[in-house]
C-alpha cells in the first residue's frame, strides 16, 4: 500500500534521512523505532508532505506522491497524526472533527458516519463532543488529533509518537485503540520511541539509527538483536 524507496531528506547541511526503504502492506501495522534524532519524524514528514525529500520516492497504492504538498497527500489517502496534537483549541470536539473532514475526501453523508466511528473508537470524545478542545486534558487532545486524521478517511495512517507526554493509563488506551484499528483492517505506520510498546502491537518493525534503517523484521526477530539494542540505547 505504502512504499518508500531510497528516501533521503535534509535540513540544510544536516542529512536527517538517508536512502530509507519501507514497505507497509495493506492492513499491516508497521513500526519505525529508534532513538532520539534518528530521523523517524523526518521520514514521516517527508511521506506526509510536510518536508520535501531530497531524493527517493513515495508511492501509495502504486501512485507516486513524492514531494506532493500535505493537502494533496491527504486527498491521496494518507493522514498523519503529528507529534504534539494538532487541533484547533478554540473549537469544540465536534467542530474539530468536522473541519478535519473537509481536507479529506468526505461528502456530508460520510462525514456523519466517520464521526460516529471516531466516537465509537474514542467514547471519551463522544462524551465531550460540545467541549472546547482547549479545555481538554493532554490525553483527550491526543485522541482528538487522532480522530481528526481518521475523519479524512485515510487508506494509510501515519502515527508520530502517540505515547508522547501521556500518562501511562492514557498510553494504554491509545495503544488499545491502535490495536483495534489494526484488527479492523487499517493500514498503519507507527513511529514510536517506546520500543516495547511498538513491538507489542506491530507486524513488522524497522529500526532506524542516524538516518538509516539498520535492522528490520518481525518483532520477535528484532527484539534481541544486538545492533537493535545499540540503535535504541547507544
Ligand atoms: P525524535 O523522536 O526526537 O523526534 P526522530 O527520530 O524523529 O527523533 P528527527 O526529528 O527526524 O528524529 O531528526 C533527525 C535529525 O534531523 C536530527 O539530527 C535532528 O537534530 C535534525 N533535525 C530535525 N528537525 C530539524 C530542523 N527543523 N532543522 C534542522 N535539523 C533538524
Amino acid at each position: 500500500m505504502l512504499r518508500v524507496s531510497r528516501l533521503s531528506a535534509a535540513y540544510g547541511a544536516v542529512q536527517a534521512v538517508r536512502e530509507v526503504d519501507l514497505a507497509v502492506d495493506q492492513g499491516s501495522l508497521v513500526a519505525l523505532i529508534g532513538s532520539n534524532g534518528a530521523g523517524k519524524t523526518t521520514t514521516l514528514h517527508s511521506i506526509a508532505g510536510l518536508h520535501r525529500p531530497s531524493g527517493g520516492t513515495v508511492t501509495v497504492g502504486g501512485r507516486d506522491i513524492t514531494g506532493w504538498n500535505c493537502h494533496k497527500v491527504v486527498r491521496a489517502g494518507v493522514a498523519l497524526v503529528a507529534e504534539g496534537r494538532r487541533i484547533a483549541p478554540p473549537l469544540t470536539v465536534e467542530e474539530n472533527l468536522d473541519l478535519a473532514a473537509y481536507s479529506g475526501r468526505s461528502d456530508k453523508a460520510r462525514l456523519r458516519a466517520r464521526r460516529d466511528e471516531v466516537f465509537e473508537l474514542f467514547p471519551r470524545l463522544a462524551e465531550r463532543r460540545q467541549q472546547l478542545a482547549a479545555l481538554m486534558s493532554g490525553g483527550e487532545q491526543q485522541m482528538l488529533a487522532f480522530g481528526r486524521a481518521l475523519m479524512t478517511g485515510p487508506d494509510v495512517l501515519l502515527l508520530d509518537e502517540p505515547s508522547m507526554g501521556l500518562a501511562p493509563s492514557v498510553v494504554d488506551v491509545m495503544f488499545e485503540t491502535i490495536a483495534r484499528l489494526h484488527s479492523s483492517g487499517a493500514t498503519i505506520l507507527l513511529v514510536e520511541q517506546n520500543a516495547e510498546l511498538a513491538l507489542a502491537v506491530s507486524d513488522h518493525v524497522y529500526v532506524m539509527q542516524r538516518g538509516q534503517i539498520v535492522a528490520s523484521g518481525a518483532p520477535d526477530e528484532v527484539r534481541d538483536r544486538t545492533e537493535v539494542m545499540s540503535a535504541l540505547f547507544g
